[in-house]
């Protein structure tokens, strides 16, 4: 079949790239989702390329730890596992491209697919592009991301050593970070909405059990101060409705997360939250486009589960290949 370009060469691409990269399959997100896609189709001898973005590894290479992936009794810090998760990929064949895709025509096949780089086009496609962290959309926020507010402790605990920082939120990710931040700050205050945690319990027992832990219970943080640098935060009771200052050298924000399917809007259906929907065997509205990950899961949002998926579109994938190659 003839591929008439729907997505224009770059200026950039040099006359030998004019023609699209060409495989049966291409996913896009290199976290475990699509990592695991990756090895299924590789073992199933799929010629695939994953666009795995610039900061590969997807959720887990930025989190400390990861403590209830089957196969790791004593747990596994969240980066190698994202290695893991590649090497067996590549193992298996497939390619490993260090692109983020920025444009998707999912119109009719083959799809196309432009990265920062390239342009890719396949038979079909597994997005499983995952999720990102959640703003609060406060004053002082956007000032001072990256110098002094995060979301991401392993990437930036370091630089706290004895010093004083604040974790906003309350389920697992606030909870198991603000742990893994005691080892750098000399204290960590978890300001949260509530008057109980969602964490689960044994994140629970560690924080309370933790010295260098306290807690503002019931409060919204209202902003985020500082000159040059984050100086504290103005939090609010919601039950008193005060408010009042808390002394802070950095803020970390773990609120949940959002899907990450901008790329999609229009061409895939997507829940009023953003959540690509797919028919339960990961396929969406389009026919060999496929979902894994968290781009597709409001509820559970674990590593185990991610991969699952992924193994799942990725035989779903292959099906489809094998009737319409
Ligand atoms: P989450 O479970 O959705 O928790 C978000 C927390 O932020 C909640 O405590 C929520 O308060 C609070 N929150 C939400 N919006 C807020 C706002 N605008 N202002 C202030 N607080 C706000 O998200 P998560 O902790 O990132 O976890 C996501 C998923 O990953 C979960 O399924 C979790 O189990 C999983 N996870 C697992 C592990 C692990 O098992 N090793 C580690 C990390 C994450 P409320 O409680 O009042 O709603």
């Amino acid at each position: 079949m003839d591929f008439e370009p729907k997505i224009a060469p770059l200026e950039t691409e040099r006359s030998e790239d004019t023609l699209p990269e060409s495989y049966q399959l291409a996913i896009i997100g290199g976290g475990p989702a699509g990592l695991t896609a990756a090895i299924y189709a590789g073992r199933a001898r799929v010629r695939t390329c994953v666009l795995i973005g610039t900061l590969p590894g997807g959720q887990p290479a930025n989190t400390a730890g990861v403590d209830n992936f089957p196969g790791f009794p004593e747990g596994i810090a969240g980066s190698d596992l994202a290695q893991r998760f590649r090497d067996q990929a590549e193992r298996f064949g497939a390619k490993i491209a260090p692109e983020t895709a920025v444009e998707v025509d999912l119109s009719e096949r083959p799809f196309a697919i432009r990265s920062s780089r390239k342009r890719y086009e396949a038979q079909a496609v597994i997005v499983a592009t995952g999720a990102e962290p959640r703003r609060l959309g406060i004053p002082g926020e956007d000032k001072f991301y990256g110098r002094g507010v995060s979301a991401c402790a392993t990437c930036d605990g370091f630089f706290y050593r004895d010093r004083k920082v604040a974790v906003i939120g309350g389920g697992d990710s606030a909870v198991d970070e603000a742990i893994f931040l005691t080892k750098f700050a000399k204290k960590v205050t978890i300001v949260h909405r509530r008057d109980e945690l969602r964490a689960t319990k044994i994140y629970q027992e560690k924080a309370f059990a933790n010295p260098k832990i306290d807690f503002i219970w019931d409060s919204v943080v209202e902003e985020i101060l500082g000159d040059q640098t984050v100086t504290g935060l103005r939090v609010q009771n919601v039950k008193t409705e005060e408010s009042s200052m808390v002394k802070t050298d950095g803020v970390f924000i773990y609120i949940g997360m959002e899907p990450k399917s901008d790329l999609f809007a229009g061409q895939l259906e997507l829940d009023q939250q953003g959540y690509i929907l797919s028919d339960g065997h990961q396929q969406t509205n389009v026919p060999g486009v496929f979902v894994a990950g968290d781009v597709q899961d409001p509820h559970y949002r674990q590593v185990v589960i991610a991969a699952g998926t992924g193994a799942v579109a990725a035989m779903e994938a292959e099906r489809y290949l094998g009737r319409y190659p």
